[in-house]
């Protein structure tokens, strides 16, 4: 095994046991995008739990969006657990009254409609199929862009989630983030080396330039890739940094307001009506 290798799977492993994202018992859901890192997350599970031995399950599972390239998405992410030897479960959105269509028709941006339908369906369905976690390939740079972001706007206490493990609560199943202090390029490099299929570009036509978001998130990338190419170890220390924050605001401001139930659907919300169905219901108007 060549030394990068090695030290990924080494720093990943030991995120992995020092915040005890997988125990015995575990049925944990790994949720796959096709991609280099959320492949990269169920690789590295998949070792920890038969390098150490431990008795759990790992579910990979992909929510089919029903965009023109979703088939392709789906063969791809059928592949990485074939290559891992795991079962894949499939969702399909339109099967929860998603249209896509209609959707990218409201006046709102569609990534953060796409975005909100993958974290209620993320949430919901491996939750209803027996799950006690939900793993993601969210990677540092994701959250070090993200805390800058709200750092600027304002927004402190919106990185108070930023730690590799969130417990669960209530109907909100607990998360973790196996590659937290790993990047996306880090990712990459280990995907490519270990053989992993993944898609290599991003076949979503709406994050490639039409987005802001997406443009944004760019240009963070970038700052981050020149800061870490001169400092060492700057990943590493701002996401121990980031982690303490986190901690820190939740002990200052802890979630005293019980999560409510959507009236319509049942699902964890803070209002009346959760953002899904309220999504749905705006859908539905669309002609
Ligand atoms: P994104 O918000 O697209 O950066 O994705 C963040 C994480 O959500 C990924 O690392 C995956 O773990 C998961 N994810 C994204 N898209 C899907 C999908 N269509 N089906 C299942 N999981 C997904
Ligand atoms: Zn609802």
């Amino acid at each position: 095994m060549t030394g990068f290798r090695e030290r990924y799977l080494k720093t990943v492993h030991h995120t992995i046991e020092r915040y005890r994202l997988v125990e015995p018992g575990d049925c944990i859901f790994v949720a796959l995008s096709g991609g280099k890192d959320s492949g990269s997350a169920l690789y590295t599970l998949t070792r920890y739990v038969e390098e150490r031995g431990v008795e759990c399950r790992l579910q990979p599972f992909h929510i089919n969006l029903g965009f023109p390239f979703s088939q392709r998405v789906e063969e791809v992410v059928e592949e990485q657990a074939e290559f891992l030897g795991l079962s894949l479960k499939v969702f399909h959105a339109s099967d929860y009254g998603v249209d896509m269509e209609r959707i990218a028709k409201l006046p709102r941006p569609i990534c953060s409609s796409c975005g909100l339908v993958k974290r209620y369906l993320m949430n919901r369905l491996p939750r209803e199929l027996g799950a006690t976690k939900l793993a993601t390939g969210h990677h540092a740079d994701d959250f070090i862009v993200f805390f800058f972001k709200n750092l600027l706007g304002g927004n402190l206490e919106w990185s108070s989630k930023f730690v590799p493990k969130l417990p669960t609560r209530g109907k909100q199943l607990g998360r973790i983030r196996p590659l937290f202090f790993v990047g996306g390029e880090e990712n990459r490099r280990f995907a490519e080396e270990v053989g992993l299929p993944h898609l290599k570009e991003d076949l979503c036509p709406y994050s490639t330039y039409g987005c802001g978001v997406d443009r944004s998130k760019r240009m963070w990338l970038e700052v981050i890739d020149y800061i870490s190419r001169r400092q060492r170890g700057f990943r590493r220390r701002m996401m121990t940094s980031i982690m303490r924050l986190a901690e820190t605001l939740s002990t200052q401001r802890p979630e005293t307001q019980p999560l409510r139930e959507c009236r319509i659907c049942g699902e964890p919300t803070s209002g009346e009506i959760c953002a899904f169905c309220r999504l749905l219901e705006a859908q539905r108007r669309v002609d």
